[in-house]
């Protein structure tokens, strides 16, 4: 199943929001796209990836991050692989087809 991906309106908090993604330009001036993981909230970058004119990116996304979690038992903090890895669109896509 393809997961959509909101565009961020408000480009400040944007990190809060988790399933979002922002546009943005490197230095040499390509297209840079990142994403906010819809599972964890970490940040990941499309580079690497390519957009097509409807906003559906390939390959799938895997997420990189961790997630820290908290147990009660005595082993105290464990940290474990976010699991999120699925085919995203990214809604309202207007850049046109091309890699980042
Ligand atoms: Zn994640």
């Amino acid at each position: 199943m393809t997961h959509m991906i909101k565009p961020a309106n408000v480009q400040d908090v944007w990190l809060k929001e988790r399933g979002r993604y922002r546009r943005g330009r490197t230095a040499e001036g390509k297209l840079s796209v990142s994403i906010s993981c819809p599972r964890c909230g970490g940040v990941a970058s499309l580079s690497g990836h390519a957009i097509d004119a409807q906003g559906d990116v390939t390959p799938s996304v895997v997420c990189p991050h961790d997630i820290e979690q908290v147990e009660l038992r005595p082993l105290g903090e464990v940290t474990v692989k976010c699991d999120f890895h699925e085919f995203v669109r990214l809604e309202g896509w207007t850049e046109g087809a091309g890699p980042t």
